[in-house]
């Protein structure tokens, strides 16, 4: 049997996501999640996307944590199979601080560096390191590879990085601006500049990745110049609960009024902000959405100041950019959101942006494709595929 394909893992504290992936052809044979780990409702699900359109199953775990989870995945590939089929692992994992501008194998010395940016994502950095060692253990003489969120927008230049605080906090404790969804950014980027016949190298491309979290990048010749995220993925656009820039000053004053401790307006920042602190509905999009067409005016304005601070920061990337050669949504929200899309194409009009109504509504569910008119500003939608992405980086490290 040939070894054409590469298993691909996401790993969080409470969840590992999967895929089989050929990456030669793109297909992606099987897919799935294991949630709730640590918890008596561990439960594995997959699809198996080459049988039956689609043919689902799932599998209770038990008490179980990722090491199960990957025991249970295990079990499944060679019910079908597919183990001898599988050529390496690859793992997306979140920070790799200054460290990692690029995917690489797993050693010693990358597992290190990865705990060593713990502290820049000590919610991410310790599940994927999990993930890594379990799959060192279930699947072992696996070749491991690690592909980074951070990684992409280590191109930026200092002058978009650095904050303007003591410099020494950025030479002593790393603090500048890092950016996520990186990986996104790569496929993004490339396939909308195959898909309008660009050369990258010499492209001016912005994206807004638009999920439950959100971020937007500036891409110049096939590399990041510059985007929202910061240190944290706090920072920048509104998301689904996290608020993105707000005024720092925030923490003493709701200390100082309120008693907040750091914790607390923390966890409100990040997990009760954003769409659903607003909108006080809902952190889905989708939900907000049908309130305003149904003319609840405050669902309208929260979808409003969602819309007014992504074009804002659009319209500086344009600036730093110099051109536009294309704005493309991606994401949830991006691939899916007319109304969002319309919202923030019209409000960046003064840069030649004139929307095509009817390609713009019948462009969702993973579609591709050009939603403005012709001789406008290109806008368009490219579905993400960060899994692909991995297994690409992967293939190449390990061929
Ligand atoms: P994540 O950041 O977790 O990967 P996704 O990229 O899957 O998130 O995006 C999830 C979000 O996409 C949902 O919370 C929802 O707000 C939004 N979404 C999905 N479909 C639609 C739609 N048809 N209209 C508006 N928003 C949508």
């Amino acid at each position: 049997m040939s070894k054409d394909s590469i298993l691909v893992i996401n790993c969080g504290s409470s969840s590992l996501k999967f895929a089989v992936i050929n990456p030669a052809t793109e297909e992606e044979k099987i897919n799935g999640i294991a949630e709730r780990l640590g918890s008596s409702e561990a439960i594995l699900r997959w699809t198996l996307r080459y049988k039956n359109n689609g043919e689902k199953g799932s599998q209770t775990l038990g008490l179980a944590a990722h090491e199960a989870a990957l025991e249970g995945l295990m079990g499944l590939l060679r019910e079908e199979g597919m183990v001898e089929g599988i050529s390496a692992i690859g793992h997306r994992v979140v920070h790799g601080g200054e460290k990692f501008s690029k995917s690489c194998l797993v050693t010693d010395e990358v597992l290190q560096a990865i705990e060593d940016c713990i502290k820049l994502a000590p919610l991410h950095n310790p599940a994927n390191l999990t993930g890594i060692r379990a799959a060192q253990k279930i699947f072992p003489g696996l070749p491991n590879a690690v592909v980074f969120d951070t990684a992409f927008h280590q191109t930026m230049p200092a002058e978009a990085y650095l904050y303007p605080i003591p410099y020494s906090l950025y030479k002593e404790q790393g603090v500048r601006r890092y950016g996520f969804h990186g990986t996104s950014y790569r496929y993004v980027g490339q396939a909308s500049a195959d898909m309008l016949g660009l050369d990258i190298n010499n492209s001016n491309i912005l994206v807004a990745h638009l999920g439950n979290g959100a971020s937007a990048c500036a891409i110049k010749n096939g590399k990041s110049i510059d985007t929202t995220m910061g240190l944290t993925p706090l920072e920048g656009l509104v998301m689904g609960t996290r608020s993105g820039d707000v005024d720092p000053n925030l923490f003493s004053f709701l200390n100082k009024t309120l008693g907040y401790t750091l914790d607390e307006t923390t966890d409100l920042l990040n997990k009760k902000s954003g769409l659903l602190g607003l909108s006080e509905m809902d952190s889905d999009c989708r939900v907000i959405e049908d309130a305003a067409v149904e003319g609840n005016e405050h669902a309208q304005l929260t979808l409003d100041v969602f819309c007014h601070v992504l074009a804002e920061k659009l319209a500086g990337f344009a600036a730093a950019m110099g051109k536009i050669d294309a704005l493309v949504f991606t994401g949830g929200i991006g691939e899916n959101s007319s109304i969002i899309r319309k919202n923030v194409i019209e409000r960046l009009s003064i840069f030649g942006f004139k929307l095509d109504e009817q390609l713009n509504d019948e462009t969702f569910r993973g579609k591709s494709g050009v939603i403005t008119q012709e001789g406008s500003t290109v806008g368009m939608v490219v579905a993400t595929n960060e899994e692909l992405m991995i297994s690409r980086d992967t293939q190449v490290l390990t061929a």
